[in-house]
């Protein structure tokens, strides 16, 4: 074939086929997959509207209503990371002016504010230092305050390594009459959390922590409660790509074309989905507990100091405090150019000050702990 127009070479780059190093992924994600879940990435893609992918939609439907045990009809997994099925609670029930309150401990707090205001919310802030939680207490007090439609709060400030109690939440909110969002991306799948028996009415997550998959397909689940206020809105959400209300005749009987889904992402979630519920939400949940604790043991005796109260620690993410007079960068320099070791330092307020160790999903494992514990011995005293 003549082309046309000349076509210049200088577009053309020198590349070499992916070699990259075997990192171990102890940071607060991505974390390392499970190999039955990069098999499973591997499978050929069938169309989006054939028969045996819109059966397997059913299926991750029904696994995520496990992981997060919850009759929640509307249970899918968003096309996008974590940032878009969080996008997607506010955008579906917040309407402009409706009052948001937000609970800020960390960034992903601050996050929450920024994305409620995009939709033309009224937001207001209630704030604890970073690694910090809120008490029932305050939370009732900023409820009857500011008498909000929607309370945001983080479970898990990856941040911080801070766990937000939620139990006694769901109840309150329905006396201020005000829907329950909670971002789980940090505890699904690591830390004990329920759904329906805690009246939690929005929640989003990912599948490149606790879930031991690449990031790229996001659960979000959405109450009954939730929905109604969806049904109600004034004028459809900004957000063509997240309305749930478009989207749900995907998910649900009516199987319109939305968008195309990204069915290998969807068959690598179904498969860490499996993994979730072959193991058992409680033996899960118990396993992170203990390596984290093996973990806090093993930096104890290396003279660290976790910056978090053991009583609201993050099974899947430990904050660990940099000594005076190390530097913290390099020390996560030579763990990862010296023994292939990913950790992260502190965000925002807990810049320079701390680490950011994970243990999630399938990371949380003994041998991950052993190995970052000598690594991080050799390193501190070299
Ligand atoms: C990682 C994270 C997010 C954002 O998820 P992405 O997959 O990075 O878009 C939101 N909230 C919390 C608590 C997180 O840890």
């Amino acid at each position: 074939m003549v082309a046309p127009l000349p076509i210049s070479d200088r577009y053309k780059i020198e590349t070499t086929q992916l070699d990259l190093p075997p990192r171990v992924l102890l940071g607060p994600g991505p974390a390392n997959v499970h190999p039955r879940v990069l098999s499973a990435l591997s499978i050929p893609p069938v169309g989006h509207l054939d028969p045996t992918f819109l059966a397997l939609m059913d299926e991750v439907r029904d696994l995520l209503r496990y992981a997060w045990q919850t009759d929640n009809e509307l249970t899918i997994a968003v096309s996008g990371t974590g940032s878009a099925a969080m996008e997607a609670t506010l955008a579906n029930v917040v309407e402009p002016e409706d009052i948001v309150l937000v609970g800020v401990k960390g960034y992903f707090g601050h996050r929450l504010v920024e994305m409620a205001s995009r939709y033309g919310a009224d937001v207001r802030k209630i704030t604890k230092p970073w690694g910090e939680v809120f008490s029932l207490e305050e939370i009732k007090t900023a409820l009857e305050t500011h008498r909000p439609k929607v309370l945001a709060i983080v479970h898990a400030e990856t941040s911080t390594g801070a766990c937000q109690p939620l139990e006694g939440l769901g109840e309150l909110c329905r006396q201020y009459d005000c829907l329950l969002l909670v971002d789980t991306v940090t505890s699904l799948g690591g830390v004990p959390l329920y759904i329906d028996e805690w009246g939690i009415d929005l929640a989003y997550s990912c599948s490149q922590k606790g879930l031991g998959c690449p990031p790229g397909a996001s659960p979000f689940t959405m109450s009954p409660r939730a929905i109604d206020k969806l049904k109600n809105r004034a004028k459809p959400p900004a957000n063509w790509y997240l309305d749930m209300s478009l989207l749900t005749k995907y998910w649900g009987e009516e199987r319109v074309y939305h968008h195309t889904a990204p069915i290998n992402m969807n068959y690598g979630i179904r498969e860490a989905l499996r993994l979730v519920a072959e193991e058992g939400l409680a033996q899960r949940w118990q396993r992170h507990r203990t390596n984290a604790e093996l973990l806090w043991a093993g930096l104890a005796e290396l003279k660290l100091t976790c910056h978090v109260d053991k009583n609201y620690r993050l099974p899947t993410l430990t904050t660990v405090r940099i000594p005076d007079g190390v530097d913290g960068k390099a020390v996560s320099r030579q763990l990862l150019n010296e023994y292939n070791i990913e950790i992260a330092g502190g965000l925002g307020e807990l810049g320079g000050k701390v680490w950011r160790i994970g243990l999630m999903g399938y990371n949380s494992r003994r041998e991950n702990v052993i190995l970052l514990l000598s690594a991080l011995e050799k390193v501190l005293n070299s």
